[in-house]
């Protein structure tokens, strides 16, 4: 079992750190935030005073932090300070460019990285069932592999440097577009007369079937697990897919790729966050699509 430093303790990172001790590492971990360092603590994990200190004699060191400008800063801040030999993973979801940022910081520092952001939400987290969209070297994504196992189920390799963050934009660039389809289809069908189930029945086993149809299907009804049946709580936030989206354009700007479905996709939740919405499930966008969201 490794000697591992968590920095960012928030609603992924807290309970992804409590599991690694769970799975019998020994965890140091560091945020800005009193309180989550006492929730960490309560967990488990040795609670540093600082960045510094959480790394030094650690093995690895694993971030969650909220975007690019905070990872850069913080590997800039640790990373003369961490034990040569170290393994750095950064588990955030950031942009591309800040990826290879940091994979190249770590690099010229001589240690090993993998970028390795996740899907699965704060239950995945919580449940240990992430799944990891990893970029990196092969030898560096073998050792990074027993220590994500103890926070997730699924482990793709997923290419070089920076091919982790890339697969994560493309697949949530998928999702916000067909959410907003599926949303669409139902406002359509109710406007028709249409039933929620009898769409579901047909579209959930026909060619409109996604995952925003089968998994979160964006009526009550058809899917009981889907937030829709609980009040659009999330779930996957307005705000995280709003913000993904916005990687997404940022990333296909940066290498001249078209997206114009991503693009419309990230307008129309600029639209339903500037009305009130950030917090809500992303699904709960169809009420705004049927001109009744409200602020
Ligand atoms: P969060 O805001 O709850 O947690 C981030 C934590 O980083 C905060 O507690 C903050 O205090 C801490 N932090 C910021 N700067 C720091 C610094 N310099 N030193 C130490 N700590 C610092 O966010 P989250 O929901 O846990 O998400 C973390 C990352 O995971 C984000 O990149 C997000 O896009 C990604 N993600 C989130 C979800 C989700 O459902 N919440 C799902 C998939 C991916």
């Amino acid at each position: 079992m490794a000697k591992i430093a968590f920095i960012g303790l928030g609603n992924m990172g807290g309970p992804m750190a409590a599991n690694l001790v769970k799975a019998g590492h020994q965890v140091a971990g560091f945020d800005l935030v009193p309180a989550l360092r006492e929730q960490a603590a309560a967990q488990g994990v040795a609670v540093a005073s600082s960045l510094v200190s959480a790394v030094q004699g650690c093995e690895a060191v694993v971030t969650m932090l909220p975007a690019g400008g905070h990872v850069v800063s913080v590997w800039r801040e640790f990373l003369p300070k961490a034990d040569k030999g170290a393994l750095l993973i950064d588990c955030s979801t950031i942009d591309v460019a800040s990826s290879h940022q940091v994979h190249q910081m770590a690099h010229d520092a001589g240690f090993r990285s993998v970028d390795a952001p996740v899907s699965g939400g704060t239950g995945g987290a919580t449940n240990a069932t992430l799944t990891f969209m990893c970029g990196g070297d092969p030898e560096a994504l073998a050792a990074a592999t027993p220590i994500l196992q103890s926070m997730g189920k699924k482990i793709v390799a997923c290419g070089k440097a920076g091919a982790g963050q890339a697969a994560k934009i493309c697949n949530n660039m998928i999702l916000g577009a067909t959410m907003v389809a599926t949303a669409e289809a139902f406002v359509l069908g109710e406007k028709l007369g249409l039933s929620h189930q009898a769409l579901f029945d047909v579209a959930s086993t026909s060619s409109g079937q996604s995952w925003s149809m089968t998994s979160y299907c964006p009526v009550p009804g058809p899917v009981p697990a889907s937030p829709a049946n609980h009040d659009y709580k999330p779930g996957f936030a307005t705000a995280l897919m709003l913000k993904d989206l916005k990687l997404s354009q940022q990333a296909a700007l940066s290498v001249g790729a078209s997206t114009p479905m991503g693009a419309l996709a990230m307008q129309i939740y600029s639209l339903f966050m500037a009305e009130g919405h950030a917090g809500e499930d992303f699904s709960a966008v169809i009420a705004m699509l049927r001109g009744k969201a409200g602020a």
